[in-house]
């Protein structure tokens, strides 16, 4: 039994699959204009997890997982023009650092990985269906979402309807009826990316982008979409309330999920703060992407994480450990109470710590593999290990010869004999080997 926290009724549910279908889960991927920070990589990881879990819990339901590319959005068309390079040259670049960085950490790729500018189709045929149900309107060059047509906006942030239909008067654009209407889609100048549409050229807003997918791909309702906690508004509401009236109220998903954030000391990590700390730096300074996932998956995924060195340390040596005690084992059954922490709303802090309880190799390995740990050998995770330190005191050990300093140089390699590393001096320099 798998019990999911859904932000839509605030409580835990059970989950179970429809009959006969398969179990569906969408996540709002990457706006791919820069590096994606440890706090982008918190969602990736956490419904990584659940992926697995619920392949495990319902092995006669396919598990489809999709997440979206968004590559048309203001901020890469800023990045191109400063560039002076076409939205696709950033796009495609941080899109392949995006995934390798996801791969490091042992992400899975996604089943279906939709990109907005392929979609274009589908996005103006549901806009064209809001407006013709009277849910959307054109004004200016724009279509905008009519919240005051949709008397359940607001329902999944438990936002007031009335005071956002009310709103701020001040600096709301003149083609907007009401302030809290929002962009389905917008003119593009001649300069800038867009596609003909029956309202002239222009591009998506973001929201229409995952509800067209959504639909095209998986289809009016989804078991589970996710996302972190602050796309639950505006994003989200968006998204549910564009579905739902072009789908004749059918909910867009029957569980929304969403994780909190990675703090930086007491603040949000984000772009705006400058406070980011990006896998793609971590692992370029020598963590392993295994120590950044179980760093990530230490809290709950509702709770805010603080991102410090401390826990990579942590994360390092409780990995250390597992890996001591798994070997080369291959995988056997997994342990009950790891799959029940998981089951409780993925309670992975919990499993994390029972798999530090688990005697049989076998048994842990095959464990660990529903949270994407110990996908390696004993030998696998530790080669390697050190190297840089030997480098250092072999490299020191060449400059105490340098200097006459026999003794010293002796004395390391000594040292370094008495650890099993064999140091041979050639005409290119010293070269060391394990004995
Ligand atoms: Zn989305």
């Amino acid at each position: 039994m798998i019990r999911l926290y859904d932000t839509a009724t605030r409580e835990k549910r059970p989950f179970e699959p429809r009959p006969g279908q398969p179990i569906t889960i969408y996540v709002c991927g990457p706006t791919v204009y820069g590096r994606a920070h440890i706090g982008n990589a918190r969602p990736y990881t956490v419904f990584d997890v659940l992926r697995r879990l619920l392949e495990h819990a319902h092995p006669d339901h396919r598990v489809i997982y999709a997440r979206n590319i968004t590559d048309v959005d203001d901020k890469i068309i800023a990045a191109a023009a400063a560039e002076g390079v076409e939205p696709s040259v950033i796009t495609e670049r941080f899109e392949q650092l995006y995934l390798q960085d996801m791969r490091a950490l042992g992400i899975r790729d996604p089943d279906i990985a939709p990109h907005a500018t392929a979609e274009i189709g589908p996005m103006v045929a549901m806009i064209e269906a809001l407006i013709a149900k009277g849910h959307a309107y054109a004004a200016q060059g724009h279509v905008l979402f009519d919240v005051a047509s949709d008397s359940d906006y607001g329902a999944l942030s438990r936002r007031d309807r009335e005071a956002m239909l009310a709103g701020a008067r001040v600096e709301v654009a003149p083609y907007k009826k009401a302030p809290g209407d929002f962009v389905l889609w917008k003119p593009s100048l001649p300069d800038v990316i867009g596609w003909a549409s029956p309202w002239g050229r222009g591009r998506p807003g973001w929201h229409i982008e995952c509800s067209a997918m959504i639909r095209a791909h998986l289809g009016e309702t989804i078991d589970i979409h996710g996302g972190g906690i602050d796309l639950v508004f505006p994003h989200h509401e968006n998204e549910a309330a564009q579905s739902r009236c072009a789908h004749g109220g059918a909910p867009l998903a029957r569980y929304w999920m969403h994780n909190g954030f990675v703090d930086m000391g007491a603040e949000k990590m984000s772009k705006s703060l400058g406070n980011v700390v990006t896998p793609g730096e971590l692992l370029a300074a020598g963590h392993k992407g295994e120590v950044i996932r179980l760093a990530l998956l230490s809290a709950h995924y509702r709770s805010p994480l603080p991102w410090t060195d401390a826990l990579l340390t942590q994360s390092k040596a409780v990995l250390d450990g597992l890996y001591r005690r798994v070997g080369d084992a291959e995988p056997s059954k997994i342990e009950a109470g790891v799959n029940e922490a998981l089951g409780d709303d993925l309670n992975t802090s919990l499993a994390i710590a029972r798999l530090g309880q688990i005697e049989d190799p076998a048994v842990l390995k095959a464990s660990a593999g529903l949270l994407g740990l110990l996908p390696m050998t004993a030998d696998q995770w530790f080669r390697g290990e050190g190297d840089a330190e030997i480098d250092a005191r072999v490299a020191e050990r060449t400059a105490a010869k340098q200097a006459r300093d026999f003794a010293a140089a002796d004395r390391i390699r000594d040292e370094l004999k008495a650890e099993g590393i064999l140091l041979e001096d050639g005409p290119g320099g010293t070269t060391w080997r394990r004995a």
